[in-house]
């Protein structure tokens, strides 16, 4: 899955990936992975990508929400 990276409205960067958006919560040094959440907080859905924010390389856990409707993305 590709990954669009995006600005949120506070101007935080942001990856979309098949209209989930998810923030970025750290980095997985030994695997040189990037740790992604969704954005939604009652949501526990995470998604690991490389380090160049491209791809996704692997995804855990279910969204327990509506995807977001596209007026609600930002690009940059
Ligand atoms: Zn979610």
């Amino acid at each position: 899955m590709d990954i669009t990276i995006i600005l949120s409205e506070r101007g935080k960067e942001l990856a979309l990936v098949n209209l989930y958006k998810y923030k970025l919560i750290g980095e997985q040094k030994k695997d040189n992975l990037l740790r992604w959440r969704c954005t939604n907080n009652k949501c526990s859905a995470i998604m690991f990508s490389g380090l160049d924010k491209r791809k996704v390389i692997e995804t855990a856990g279910q969204h327990n929400q509506d995807k977001n409707s596209i007026e609600k993305i930002y690009y940059i």
